[in-house]
């Protein structure tokens, strides 16, 4: 049983009596047709796969291109912050200091 499987063709569903004969068909022009198509349907089925696999990537780039823009935006809002808080602290700093020299100075 086993070995008529394998005698038989899937292009044509024919079974040859041997190897020889299957070996023979497998070369005529019908058969190598059918083997170009079958791997033409295969391609087809790859390449929508990988269609597929490419338009999640796309999605997935996209997302993280739109993470990347909202950290780089709010690194910048926050490095503006430091820069406020830096240049308050510079000031009030500045201040203190002439409000000390005054009262040393009324001190005095
Ligand atoms: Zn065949």
């Amino acid at each position: 049983m086993s070995v008529a499987l394998r005698l038989t063709c899937e292009c044509t569903n024919r079974t040859y009596a041997s190897r020889a004969s299957l070996k023979t068909h497998q070369k005529s022009k019908i058969h190598l047709a059918w083997a170009r198509n079958e791997e033409i349907k295969h391609l087809r089925v790859r390449l929508g796969k990988m269609e597929k696999d490419l338009a999640v990537l796309e999605n997935d780039r996209k997302w993280l291109q739109t993470k990347v823009l909202k950290l780089m935006k709010h690194n910048e809002e926050q490095s503006t912050t430091v820069e406020q808080l830096r240049h308050l602290n510079q000031k009030l700093t500045q201040q203190i200091y002439a409000l000390r020299k005054t009262k040393k100075v009324s001190q005095s």
